[in-house]
């Protein structure tokens, strides 16, 4: 077994300030003090300067996601449907330096050797490729391309817990799950801004050596697209987030 720890992990945060706080809060109360962040801090919504300030001051590891490389030129924007590219030009415009460097400085995975963690946004295959897992197949292969443990991603914000056991068999988990001894684990810890699992709440993951659970914290969505129409922001941006989709 390795160390013991307890994280709360985050991902998909994609400008949503209102989420984010009620998030944040919510780890708060759980009385867990460090915070992991799996990418996409901008894109989409309204208030990419504030959740920047946010996550710096509240993570103690972040890797970047594809709206964080997009913004600052990393990933080509013809990567990216109409309404994302929309998305991304209008908060271009929003950052100052500060806010550049600080996507800038993101790497693209993060190992934590102690705890056995592998950070990434999209896949261990391609991390820079934004390749999604969506089938037990794709977890399977990706399995074999990371060493640790566990290994925690974001991207197509629909949470799960994906369990290998010794044998090679794959189960897959909705909400929580305590771990085994002998089996290794990819969990996608939701969306806090933008949920697409038909769940409006905002999504994130409690995780310790023993378990992990998928969290959803209520948020005030009405405010968020208020402040997006206000942006000129997508109309289908704006409709979705009530949604979950
Ligand atoms: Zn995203």
């Amino acid at each position: 077994m390795g160390a013991s720890f307890r994280y709360a992990v985050i991902s998909d945060v994609h400008s949503n300030l209102e989420s984010l706080t009620a998030v944040l809060n919510d780890i708060d109360k759980e009385k867990i003090k460090k915070v992991l962040f799996i990418g996409d801090v901008v894109g989409y919504g309204p208030d990419p300067v504030g959740c920047i300030e946010l996550i710096k001051k509240r993570c103690t590891y972040a890797v970047a996601g594809n709206h964080d490389w997009a913004v600052i030129g990393y990933t080509p924007s013809d990567y990216f449907n109409y309404n994302a590219r929309v998305a991304i030009e209008w908060t271009k415009e929003q950052l100052g330096n500060d806010e550049l460097e600080f996507l800038q400085s993101l790497s693209i995975v993060k190992v934590l050797r102690k705890e056995s963690l592998f950070l990434v946004h999209a896949s261990p295959k391609e991390p820079d490729a934004w390749s999604y897992i969506l089938s037990l197949h794709d977890a399977e292969i990706n399995f074999q391309y990371f060493n640790e443990r566990i290994c925690l991603i974001g991207h197509s914000h629909v949470p799960f817990i994906i369990e290998r056991l010794p044998s090679g068999e794959i189960v897959l988990y909705r909400e929580k799950i305590e771990f085994k001894e002998s089996c290794r684990y990819i969990i996608n810890v939701g969306s806090v801004g933008q949920p697409r699992d038909g769940n409006p709440e905002a999504a994130y993951a409690i995780i310790n050596d023993k378990y992990a659970r998928i969290v959803r914290v209520r948020y005030d969505i009405e405010m968020t697209q208020k402040k997006m129409k206000k942006a000129g922001l997508p109309e289908f941006l704006i409709e979705r987030l009530s949604k979950g989709i």
